[in-house]
């Protein structure tokens, strides 16, 4: 079983009693494939950077499993905006390790504040920029305040907006919330849509819409750990392993609504996972 962690924050599983070594060997006995690391900030970036090193002893034992990382600032933390040269600097940096996969998470995020919205704009903006001259791809976290509309989700649509007036940048809607309608301007520009913990809730019917009718070559899967633990493990503290789960509830929703071979779905998940690790030139 090749499975991908494409979204985990170590540093933060470890602030809540995982510690970063154990994350990552539970993940390995789980038979993940690899994770990707994801920065929030300054002190996240600095932390990731390290972090081949610091595993060393782990990977060298375990020559299959892929740790890839990134560095970013995230849009709750867009009133760091003048940590952001530094977080490029490491971005330049480590352009091309084999670790380093690409530039991340930022976004758009009306729901936490509201406040600094030009702000977190600005960030984006940035971040795209960088993407599109070091050809690296962009981890997306979107989240809204407004009542949900499916096709009207305001930070959604700023975020296609800016990504589009910057051009020629491909990467994931992370732990993906909406609907089909929003995700697919996204698709049809190569993008992959990333599905996290909440896809197993029972009461996510939007969602486990969107999973059904999106195209197989665009799904991905991910914990977010520490936040989100799946199902059956809702209400833990989440860790890369427990994205065995999420792909499980994907595999055989699409079975079970349209009739999908669950190994292909799992092998279509495998080879998209691939592809967007790829997405870095
Ligand atoms: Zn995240």
């Amino acid at each position: 079983m090749a499975v991908f962690d494409t979204h985990c924050h170590l540093d933060i599983v470890a602030s809540q009693g995982i510690p970063v070594e154990a994350g990552v060997q539970n993940a390995m006995e789980a038979g993940l494939e690899g994770l990707v690391q994801i920065s929030t900030d300054l002190r996240s970036a600095t932390f990731n950077s390290q972090l081949p090193q610091r595993l060393k002893h782990l990977l060298e034992a375990r020559p299959d499993f892929q740790l890839r990382w990134t560095a970013g600032l995230h849009p709750e933390a867009a009133d760091q905006l003048e940590t952001l040269e530094d977080i490029f600097s490491i971005v330049r940096k480590h352009r091309d390790d084999r670790e380093f996969l690409g530039i991340g998470e930022t976004g758009l995020d009306y729901f936490h504040s509201t406040e600094f919205v030009e702000q977190q704009k600005q960030s984006l903006k940035r971040h795209l920029e960088l993407a599109r001259e070091l050809q690296l791809p962009i981890v997306i976290h979107t989240r809204d305040t407004r009542q949900y509309e499916p096709g009207k989700t305001q930070s959604v649509q700023d975020t296609l907006q800016a990504v589009q007036d910057v051009g020629g940048i491909r990467g994931v809607l992370h732990c993906f919330t909406y609907s089909y309608e929003e995700a697919m301007p996204f698709v049809d520009l190569g993008w992959k849509v990333s599905f996290s913990g909440i896809l197993t809730f029972k009461n996510s019917h939007t969602l486990h819409e969107a999973a059904v009718r999106l195209p197989l070559d665009c799904l991905m899967v991910e914990t977010d750990a520490p936040f989100l633990a799946p199902v059956p493990n809702r209400g833990k503290t989440n860790q890369p392993a427990y994205v065995v789960h999420t792909l499980e509830f994907l595999k055989n929703l699409r079975a079970e609504k349209l009739g999908e071979d669950p190994e292909q779905v799992q092998a279509a998940i495998e080879k998209n996972t691939r592809d967007f690790l790829a997405f870095k030139k």
